[in-house]
Formats: C-alpha cells, sequence, structure tokens
C-alpha cells in the first residue's frame, strides 16, 4: 500500500460551528415557544425569538466553559428532554464540542420508558424544557446517575437543586478551546421508539453527522443552500430532527423552530411569514396541512407560499394522493424519504430523473410516490428468507438491508439486538422493500406487518396508500387478522370523513379499479375516531392488532 499524502482533518461537530460563525453569522435561528395559553381559546400562545448564528456560536461556547465547569468531560452523557428551539440547538453543538454525548430524550415516551433509557444511556445531566417539569419528580427519584437539572425557560419558582440555563452560561466567555476530539467518538444518541420491548439505542459519531450533513445539503438531495430557510417540524428528540440542525448552520441556511406548535394553521402561516423554502415532517402532519390549505384556498384567501420549494415527507409512508394533493391543488413540491434512527436518518430520497420531467402528470406521481433512491454512501439490498439476494426489478419484495458511514453497526450496550440486525457489515432494516431498475426503493411493510393469506403476502402499506386516497376518508390503517383458512386476512380500520358514510362495496370497488386483486382486498372494515399513534406520529399497528385480536371475520375469499 502506498500511503497518500493528504492530512488527516477529522470530521468533528466544531467544524460546522466555526463555519458557521466564520462565514454565516447573520443568518437566523427562529424560534417559535409558546409564552402562554390563550383563555378563549386554551391554545398556546406564540413568542417569536430571534437569534443569529453568529450569537448562536457565542453562546455554545459559553456553554462548554459551564459543561466543562460542572464537570462534563469526553464521554460524559447529557442528556435534552426538550422541543425544538434555540436553546437546545445551542447544546446540540456545546455537547459534542466538549467531547461529551447528547442524548435526546423523546418527550414523548411513558415515563417508565424514559427512566429505563436515562439509566441504560448513564446519563449525568439533564436539561429540560420548563414545560416538563412537572413530569420530573416522577423520573428524577428513579435516576441516581443524574447529577445536575437545568432547566430551559422562565418559571415562577425554580425547584430546589435545579438551575436556571441562563445563570448557568452567564458571565462565561464566548470563546472555548476544544478539547482534541476523535471524529469516531459519540456525539449523539437516540433510542428508537414504536418498538416492543425496551427502546434501543442508536449512537452517532462525529464522523457520522458531518458525512451526513454534507450529502443531505448537495444538491442530489435536499439542496440546501444560504439562499433556503428550513422549517423541520420533525422533533429535535427524534433522529436529531433527521440531522437539520446540523446541515442548515453547515451551509447558512436559516433554522425555523417550532416547539410544540404544529398545529396546521400555525405551521401555514408560519411558512408563509417566514418565507421558509424547505420544511419536513411525517405524513401526518402534511396531511393536516393539505385540508388547511385546501380550506385557505376555497374561502378564496390562499396562503402565500411561492418561496416553498419542497415538503420532505418520512417517517412512514406518504400515499400518492398525498403528494398529487399537494402537487395539483397547490404547484407544491413533496419529496418522499426513507429512514430509520439507525440510519441518522437519511437513506433514501425521491428526486425525478431528467427524463421524468417528460411524463404525464399521473406517471409522473406514480414515480414520485416511490420512496426514493439511495443517498450518496449508502447502499441497499434486497434478501429473501434464506439471506440470497433478491432482484432489483421493481416487483420482487425482499428484506431491505442498508449499509453506510451513517448507519449503526450496533445497537448500545444491547449484543443481542445487534446480532439480530446485524448481517455481514449490513444492517437488517426490517422493512420489506421492492428496488427497481432506476434504483428507486418502496418500502411495502415492515416485515412484522406483511399479512400473509395462503401463502401469498399482501402490503398493508400498499392498501393504506390507496384507502387515504378515497375522498371520503380521514386514515386507514389495514392490519393482519387471524383466519383458519388462509392463515391471515387483511382487516381495515377506518376514519371516515365528518359528514360522510362509506360502504365496503364502494371501497371494494375503488380498491379493484386501482389495481388489487379480489383476494388482495380487505374482508371487513371497522371504524374508528381515530388511528392510535406513536410518539412521533406513525400507526401504532401493535396497538390496532391488540384492540382487535379477538375480532372474527364474518366474510371470507377464495384464493383464486
Ligand atoms: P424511526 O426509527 O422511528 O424513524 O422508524 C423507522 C421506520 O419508519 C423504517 O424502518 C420504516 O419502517 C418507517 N419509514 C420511514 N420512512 C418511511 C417511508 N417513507 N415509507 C414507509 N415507511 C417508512
Amino acid at each position: 500500500m502506498l500511503e497518500s499524502t493528504m492530512m488527516d482533518v477529522p470530521l468533528t461537530i466544531p467544524t460546522i460551528l466555526d463555519r458557521m460563525k466564520l462565514l454565516f453569522s447573520g443568518s437566523k435561528v427562529i424560534s417559535y415557544l409558546p409564552v402562554g395559553i390563550d383563555p378563549e381559546t386554551k391554545q398556546p400562545i406564540p413568542g417569536r425569538f430571534e437569534e443569529t448564528y453568529g450569537q448562536l456560536s457565542d453562546r455554545a461556547h459559553q456553554l462548554m466553559h459551564a459543561l466543562t465547569d460542572a464537570g462534563v468531560k469526553s464521554g460524559t452523557r447529557v442528556a435534552t428532554f426538550a422541543t425544538n428551539h434555540y436553546r437546545h440547538l445551542e447544546l446540540y453543538y456545546a455537547i459534542p464540542s466538549v467531547g461529551a454525548v447528547a442524548h435526546m430524550v423523546n418527550i414523548r415516551l411513558p415515563d417508565e420508558q424514559i427512566v429505563y433509557i436515562i439509566n441504560h444511556a448513564g446519563d449525568e445531566v439533564l436539561f429540560v424544557d420548563n414545560v416538563f417539569l412537572p413530569r420530573l419528580p416522577a423520573i428524577l427519584a428513579q435516576c441516581p446517575t443524574l447529577k445536575h437539572v437545568i432547566v430551559m425557560g422562565a418559571v415562577p419558582q425554580l425547584p430546589s437543586g435545579m438551575t436556571d440555563f441562563e445563570t448557568f452560561i452567564a458571565g462565561k466567555p464566548t470563546q472555548f478551546t476544544y478539547p482534541e476530539i476523535d471524529e469516531r467518538q459519540a456525539a449523539g444518541m437516540c433510542y428508537t421508539s414504536g418498538t416492543t420491548g425496551h427502546p434501543k439505542g442508536v449512537v452517532y459519531s462525529h464522523r457520522a453527522y458531518v458525512l451526513h450533513s454534507l450529502v443531505s445539503a448537495s444538491s442530489e438531495m435536499m439542496a440546501v443552500t444560504e439562499r433556503d430557510t428550513v422549517l423541520p417540524i420533525v422533533p429535535m428528540f427524534h433522529v436529531s430532527a433527521w440531522g437539520y440542525p446540523f446541515t442548515c448552520p453547515f451551509v447558512g441556511a436559516n433554522l425555523v423552530l417550532t416547539s410544540v406548535l404544529t398545529a396546521p394553521a400555525f405551521i401555514a402561516r408560519v411558512l408563509q411569514d417566514e418565507g421558509v423554502t424547505h420544511t419536513a415532517g411525517v405524513p401526518t402532519i402534511w396531511f393536516g396541512l393539505l385540508e388547511e390549505l385546501d380550506r385557505a384556498k376555497a374561502a378564496g384567501s390562499p396562503y402565500k407560499l411561492q418561496k416553498l420549494r419542497s415538503l420532505l415527507v418520512g417517517g412512514s409512508a406518504a400515499p400518492r394522493s398525498l403528494i398529487e394533493g399537494y402537487g395539483e391543488r397547490h404547484g407544491l413540491r413533496v419529496a418522499h424519504a426513507w429512514g430509520m434512527t439507525e440510519t441518522t436518518p437519511l437513506g433514501t430520497l425521491n428526486n425525478l430523473k431528467p427524463e421524468h420531467d417528460a411524463l404525464e402528470p399521473a406517471a409522473r406521481y406514480d414515480v414520485m410516490a416511490l420512496t426514493g433512491r439511495p443517498a450518496m454512501l449508502v447502499q441497499l439490498k434486497l434478501v429473501d428468507e434464506h439471506d440470497g439476494l433478491l432482484p432489483h426489478d421493481g416487483r420482487t419484495p425482499g428484506r431491505l438491508l442498508v449499509r453506510g458511514p451513517w448507519v449503526t453497526g450496533s445497537y448500545y450496550d444491547n449484543p443481542e439486538a445487534t446480532a439480530a440486525s446485524q448481517q455481514n457489515g449490513w444492517f437488517d432494516t426490517g422493512d420489506i422493500a421492492t428496488i427497481n431498475t432506476d434504483g428507486y426503493m418502496m418500502i411495502q411493510d415492515r416485515a412484522k406487518d406483511l399479512i400473509k393469506s395462503g401463502g401469498e403476502w399482501i402490503s398493508s402499506v400498499d392498501l393504506e396508500n390507496t384507502l387515504m386516497g378515497h375522498p371520503k376518508l380521514k386514515e386507514a390503517a389495514v392490519i393482519a387478522i387471524a383466519h383458519p383458512k388462509w392463515d391471515e386476512r387483511p382487516l381495515g380500520v377506518l376514519v371516515v370523513r365528518d359528514g360522510f358514510e362509506v360502504t365496503k362495496p364502494e371501497l371494494d370497488t375503488f380498491l379493484l379499479e386501482r389495481g388489487f386483486a379480489k383476494w388482495q382486498l380487505p374482508d371487513a372494515y371497522e371504524f374508528v375516531a381515530e388511528i392510535p399513534k406513536t410518539t412521533v406520529g406513525k400507526f401504532l399497528k401493535r396497538a390496532l392488532r391488540d384492540q382487535f385480536k379477538d375480532y372474527k371475520l364474518e366474510t371470507s375469499v377464495t384464493l383464486e
């Protein structure tokens, strides 16, 4: 081997911080935080806070001094229990820049899981939003490793033993000398959500975050630059807000953060007033926003969203009807993406090939509904139950395996889960997917959600995506029900739009017209007020399966 002559410069978070200060100190972080409750509507009143990247950098440096003065050192786990706002962003930079690890705790988990993950991670310091203080006593009593609690936001009376964030950093110098940081050391960690059993920990390295940001910002992916204003609606406690807190400052794009304020009318106004160019969230958010945009348009006062060039949707399947709805009715582009906590999360993103421009709209939306092509440096493959390679022909479904520099090679301190998910240098996603000849992947299902009927597989995601395009339906989930003859059969669980009724024959016709075979149609439908969701807004199929575990299907089909 011949040694190269290149420098070995580590890829670390301070590199992003220094660049943001040097080149983009005027770019902004705009935070909307609840500052009270409207007595009439009982809704939170938003307050708007503006910080430049220059100020953010100074405060992050002050925070680094405060952290080290409090005993935080290389490898210390520092938990955040917080929503999306500038102080949380300052922590995103300060914690890894002193060599410590930011553990972003999912605030929507039940208390016993929060206690589990804080103890499993061995967190020593906790930064908490003022609004979550009432939850703390139950948690703190069971977390012996926590030594300091720092409260973000004003409180009438600070609980004893806790420190106020502004007091914590007050008077500290705005210049901190970073310790030597190895690009492979831990910078952040998140635990998976919505799974059975205990959440599993994923630890992100500096190198993974930096490479992920470079590729996310690239023109082939999100194409984010200094000219952009980006609103990630995905929470900062869910897969590091999909990396936007690192991607945007790296290129100087303004960031808009909206804490717990995600009501569709509020989001629509922020998109308009802040001139947002790119935004990202889970399908539930975009369903709500689409209704609000439709309503405003029908009322003759549409929102002015001319600057908005893309809405990234991921986290669960985005139905074609959603993508088409934005495109046809509002001229807005929805970009479908796939990823996981275990993949930092950017795995695939749907951008069109030049030849797709010539397609008729219907055919173009067919392509846009696919889950996209792999990001640079990410590899995908499909395997069968014997780990044999399957073809990328757009038809053959298989277990999706992924590999790349920001894909986890293990779970934190969890050898069983690690062994179950790693396969000769590839990570088994637990998703079932197809990949077409152009390289576009399509998630068909979680392996455990596929419906096995008479030896054939039925994709619940496919049925759900199509049903959600029915004008009378608001939400649709499809689960497997045990069947004496066919092993399993699909049951549709539906939320009907206000003022409508829908029948099975009507839905059968709708599905048959859209290419489903008769044996793939749900045997029955149940109507509910709401589909239960995970802490990050995905359908909670496990809860539905529990709810309908004794369900007896009255009808049956002939598999022909
Ligand atoms: P999480 O770790 O909570 O982000 O969950 C990751 C899982 O969400 C993946 O393994 C998929 O099952 C699902 N998921 C993410 N994006 C998509 C998508 N675009 N379409 C379908 N499923 C998705």
